[in-house]
């Protein structure tokens, strides 16, 4: 008998008759003879309905009182499907990240799993019992519900099967695996069979939000396989795993773009030591992750600094960039929320010159102008226009060979 662990995300549970198909898909598991532990998304929009409710009011909310608003998708999702179980006569019980010991750091809004006390569920599963446990949230220390940033709901079914040390876990969703673009974005995109965790954690950190990224770092450090599949197809989806040694032969392994960042620049900043600590102190302080950083050569003692930051922190670190700026006496701040991210991912970019030559030629072609460039060992991104996302997106994945079948 295995433990598997279960994720479904809100397409899926997006009415009562899909959760209906999900207790089905829940069902096909537990009559193999196995004990299930699933772990369930809001309903669809349901968590971008609470956080406008509160945007309504203010676009800073206290994060405590955001958390305890924008956590309560899941606690419905999570009742009703264990309700729909239940009434088809399979005994199940609904756990809250609390009740099911998913215990997280005081970050509000983007907290992070510290450690979970799986006995509660151990115990329901030993009762024969389907768990049902809403993802997403988590408690601190102190007992404040806090959530785990967009997606989290990825995370929280990874960690979970690590610390019940699950055989599996199955993350079902509304496409049949991992692709290599985003398949609303590029209809030639193909199905990925197996991908490395790293380009997994690449892909999914520069955008393709089929799953967060914490939940691959958790996958990672564990070792938990991961499979993506479709909850309405009987598909195998796509095996996220170790390396092996087939893998660094394929050169590009997917794009990806993330609309979900803005651009800082701070211009006519005092070329001096300790000016960019004293910006990025500020941002870290305040628990606002920077992505990219760009200084431009500095012309009469001053430079101008170019940062981005998701859109979500956007109006908070111009706030206290602003403040910066002026106790160090640069010249402005300038935000712009219309960029966008578009990234190419392989591990055998390591060992293959030319990607970024290729990636710059193409973009080039079709008059799409770049703004940013950050590399690592195994991605190229490139920041441009907003408008041009789905155009560089599918232009790049034509030059590198990715819409033909191997
Ligand atoms: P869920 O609600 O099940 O968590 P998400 O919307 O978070 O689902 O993630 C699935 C979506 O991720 C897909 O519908 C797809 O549009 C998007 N996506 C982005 N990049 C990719 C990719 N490379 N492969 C597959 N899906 C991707
Ligand atoms: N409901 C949350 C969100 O929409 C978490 C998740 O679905 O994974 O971000
Ligand atoms: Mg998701």
């Amino acid at each position: 008998m295995a433990l598997v662990v279960q994720k479904f995300g809100g397409t899926s549970m997006g009415s009562i008759e899909r959760i209906k198909h999900v207790a089905k898909r829940v069902l096909q598991e537990k009559e193999k003879g196995n004990d299930v532990v699933v772990v369930v998304s809001a309903m669809a929009g349901e968590t971008d309905r609470l956080i406008n409710l509160v945007k309504e009011i203010t676009p800073e909310p206290n994060e405590r009182d955001m958390d305890f608003v924008v956590s309560t998708g899941e606690q419905v999702s999570a009742g009703l499907l264990s309700i729909v179980l239940n009434n088809m006569g399979y005994p199940a019980v609904s756990l809250t990240g609390w009740q099911a010991g998913i215990k997280t750091d005081n970050a509000f809004t983007k907290a992070r799993i510290l450690d979970i006390d799986v006995e509660r569920i151990k115990k329901h599963l030993k009762e024969g019992k389907l768990v049902v446990i809403t993802g997403f949230q988590g408690i601190t220390e102190g007992g404040d519900i806090t959530t785990l940033g967009r997606g989290g709901s990825d995370t929280s079914a990874v960690a979970l099967a690590a610390a019940l040390n699950a055989d599996r876990c199955d993350i079902y969703t509304d496409v049949d695996g991992v692709y290599t673009a985003d398949p609303r974005i590029v209809p030639q995109a193909k199905r990925i069979d197996v991908l490395s965790y790293e380009e997994m954690l690449e892909l999914a950190s520069l955008g393709a939000k089929v799953l967060q990224i914490r939940s691959v770092e958790f996958a990672m450090k564990y070792n938990v396989p991961l499979r993506v599949r479709s909850t309405f197809t009987e598909d195998e989806g796509t095996l996220i795993k170790e390396e092996d040694e087939t893998m660094e032969r394929v050169v590009v392994r997917g794009i990806a773009h993330n609309k979900n960042e803005a651009r800082i620049t701070v211009e006519r900043v005092p070329d001096k030591p300790g000016i960019a600590a004293r910006i990025f102190d500020a941002l870290a302080e305040a628990n606002i992750p920077v992505d990219m950083i760009v200084q431009n050569v500095s012309v009469d003692g001053y430079t101008d600094i170019s940062f981005t930051v998701e859109k979500n922190d956007a109006s908070k670190a111009e706030r206290i960039t602003k403040e910066v700026a002026n106790e160090i006496g640069a010249r402005n701040v300038i935000r712009d929320d219309r960029i966008a991210k578009v990234s190419v991912v392989g591990l055998g970019m390591r060992s293959h010159a030319g990607v970024a030559g290729k990636v710059f030629e193409t973009l080039a072609k079709y008059g799409i102008n770049i703004v940013m460039i950050s590399t690592s060992e195994i991605k190229i991104s490139c920041i441009v226009e907003e408008k041009f996302t789905e155009l560089a997106v599918r232009v790049l994945h034509e030059a590198f060979g990715l819409d033909k079948n191997e």
